[in-house]
């Protein structure tokens, strides 16, 4: 239905809710609350902490006439009062409220700013009593952009409500064995609940529908999937085994089990679609480019995509050596027009075997000869979506993913439940425990002598810390961190690394601190995946309590990778008991399968996989509910529902459309 078949919403207000994502009736209901706010509670306006967002009922007295603010900013200031308590609302750029407010009973929401006991709201919205008299209970409060309204977005939810019919796709005999509330009531609830446990057994109910549609998607997509394989392997087992021989090492039991069952699959009458995952240094690169080396053996072309361009250097150095008797191309974000154009040509006249890169692979013009096998490094950074497009690279390739950061089942489920996953359970041995510390500020200067002493001695370290700039006072920035570790420590050699550098530049940093030119890379995150510096050996993590514990795993393994003792360092901003409480795990944990298990049981998904990964699907999903238990009882629905056939015509397009509307979902 389209949006403006609804009641009350004009062609004007329609372009405004599609920005939001919304492109018919049903989507409104998607837009889930991100909160509620309680209309019967009466928040005393004096008792609100500085910067908190609140609900204000107070009596509007008197507006003052638009003023300029010494920047020639219009603004306007009304003054409110409650309970005798005097105090004020500010606009800023928005004159045309002077006439729309009048004296009178209003709610106001908005940021309270309470300076020495003055205190004003800072643009906020509002809404004459009168006019709320029928929002009783609770309200929900939307993920807004533009000029968008909470009423507005409420009164068109609520028209969508009236118009759209919502229907389950949990076979009926199903849910009235399980005892399951209509969905229907559930998206009413969700939107307009009159109890806080109402709308968190609604958004229960809906998210079980959710996973229900998805987990049907992944297993009819996976049984389709059975098709007959297009790219034939030549390969035989004694080609592989004398691959493996031109490492300086010997596979660990995991990387063999890991080669075996992707030659196993290369080799069968069916396609790979497969995530290996494994702990951060388990040494999957190595079982990829055996992968690799069973597609040019074969005599096809293979694809080694990165999701940094430092990851994809880093990675091409490693296929140089790899295979120096192969061609291999690296599409580098640093190359002319010419070069690349060249490359292009020349991968399509099928004279590369091997094509690194970022994304930047993915691109339209990017063809292929014979492409018969894809690597995705650190995949939790591509999506369905980049997938797909690989896939179509090729005649039916075979997809090799990779994750580094161990996704516990629940969620490997939801993310990838389309790809058959092998995990790499062990490590090479003999390498050095990482000794993990909290450093408390009196001994942050021995920490920095420390590091001094070390970086003199050869080793090298990482600083990194959450944000560019300095915007929320208490994240140390980037390059605030930079110039006063170069004032503290004038003989160590600092390089700077952020994300808003330009790729070739970052690149050039982290190849010149690879090649030992810096003692000390200070950068923000952008390091995390894969990067190998065996002479690192400390790590130092500011505002640590920021991060997930996965992330922070992570971020650990870019230490500990040569054979000296290394150290991580977690200095914590906020000196909070949960903050402390949550890295006592990381200190006593190494398994990054069971910190991936508790990061999910402390934060929930969407923490978990960073928003900058969730992309629009997870987000949704996000606002929603998340739990393992949920996942867990769609997945026996499902399992149910396939098993005794009650999966109808109706369920699977339903499904499909949902796994269709993944390739939608674009990262970043
Ligand atoms: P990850 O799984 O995190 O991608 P890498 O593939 O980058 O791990 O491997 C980490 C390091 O361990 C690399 O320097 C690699 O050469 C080394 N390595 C891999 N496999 C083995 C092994 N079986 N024995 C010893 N070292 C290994
Ligand atoms: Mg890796």
């Amino acid at each position: 239905m389209e949006l403006t078949k609804l009641k009350g919403i004009t062609e004007k207000r329609a372009k405004e809710l599609r920005k939001l994502g919304c492109d018919d009736a049903a989507s409104l209901l998607r837009i889930f609350p991100r909160a509620y706010l309680d209309m019967t509670a009466r928040i005393p306006v004096r008792e609100v902490f500085h910067n908190d967002a609140a609900l204000i009922a107070c009596t509007l007295t008197g507006v003052e006439p638009v003023r300029y603010t010494g920047g020639k900013r219009k603004f306007v200031r009304a003054w409110l009062e409650q309970d005798g308590f005097v105090f004020s609302a500010v606009w800023f750029n928005m004159p045309y409220l002077a006439g729309r407010l009048k004296e009178g009973e209003y709610l106001f929401y908005g940021r309270v700013q309470n300076r020495y006991g003055q205190v004003s709201l800072v643009n906020p919205s509002f809404e004459p009593i009168e006019r709320n008299k029928r929002l009783k209970g609770l309200v929900p409060v939307y993920p807004l952009k533009g000029v968008l309204t909470q009423r507005i977005v409420r009164d068109a939810v609520g028209s969508a409500l009236a118009a759209v019919p919502v229907v389950s796709v949990i076979p009926e005999a199903m849910q009235r064995k399980y005892g399951l509330s209509s969905l229907a009531e559930a998206y009413r609830h969700v939107h307009c609940p009159s109890t806080h446990a109402e709308a968190s057994a609604a958004a229960e109910r809906i998210a079980l529908e959710e996973y229900f549609v998805l987990l049907s998607a992944f297993k009819i997509v996976k049984g389709d999937r059975t098709e007959a394989r297009v790219n034939r392997y030549t390969v035989t087992e004694r080609q592989v085994a004398r691959f493996e021989k031109r490492f300086p090492f010997a596979f660990t039991a995991g990387q063999q089990a890991a080669v075996r069952a992707v030659y196993d699959n290369l080799t069968s009458p069916f396609r790979m679609n497969r995530l290996l995952q494994g702990d951060v240094g388990s040494g999957k690169t190595a079982v990829a480019l055996t992968a690799i080396d069973m597609a040019v053996e074969s005599g096809y072309q293979a694809a080694y995509l990165s999701p940094t361009e430092a990851l994809a250097a880093q990675n091409d150095a490693i296929l140089r050596r790899t295979f120096p008797d192969r061609r291999v191309g690296y599409l580098s974000g640093s190359a002319t027009a010419a070069e690349k154009r060249e490359l292009k040509a020349a991968l399509a006249r099928g004279e590369i075997d091997i094509l690194g890169g970022t994304h930047a692979i993915l691109q339209g013009d990017v063809k292929f000869a014979r492409l018969a096998l894809c690597v995705c490094d650190e995949q939790h950074r591509f999506g369905v979506a980049q997938r797909n497009l690989l896939s179509e690279k090729g005649d039916s390739p075979d997809v090799l993913v990779m994750s580094a950061t161990p996704i516990p089942r629940t969620l490997s489920l939801v993310f990838y439940g389309d790809l058959d996953v092998t995990t790499i359970p062990d490590k090479p041995k003999a390498r050095q425990e990482i000794s993990t510390s909290i450093i408390p500020e009196r001994k942050y200067n021995d920490m920095l002598a420390y590091i001094a002493r070390e970086t003199a001695a050869g080793k090298q370290a990482y600083f990194v810390c959450a944000k560019i700039d300095d915007d929320e006072g208490e994240v140390t920035s980037v390059t605030e961190l930079y110039d006063e570790l170069r004032m503290r420590l004038p003989n160590v050699r600092f390089a700077l690394l952020h994300g808003r550098m330009r790729e070739r530049d970052k690149t050039e940093v982290m190849a010149a601190f690879k090649r030992g030119e810096y003692d000390c890379l200070v950068s923000t995150t952008v390091i995390e995946v894969g990067i190998d510096v065996p002479a690192a050996t400390i790590m130092v993590i500011v505002n640590a309590e920021r991060y997930g514990l996965s992330q922070l795993h992570q971020l650990r393994g870019r230490v500990g990778r040569g054979s000296d003792k290394s150290y991580c360092f977690l200095l914590v901003g906020a000196d909070s008991e949960t903050a402390r409480a949550r890295l006592d795990v990381l200190r006593s944990t190494t398994d990054g399968f069971a910190l991936a298990e508790k990061d999910l049981e402390l934060r929930g998904s969407g923490d978990f996989l960073g928003t900058r990964q969730s992309g629009k699907f997870l987000t949704d999903i996000k606002n929603l509910h998340y739990s393992t238990d949920v996942i867990f009882r769609a997945k026996r629905l499902v399992d149910e529902a396939f098993a005794q056939g009650l999966v109808t015509d109706g369920i699977r397009a339903v499904a499909l459309r949902r796994y269709e509307s993944l390739k939608d979902v674009v990262l970043n």
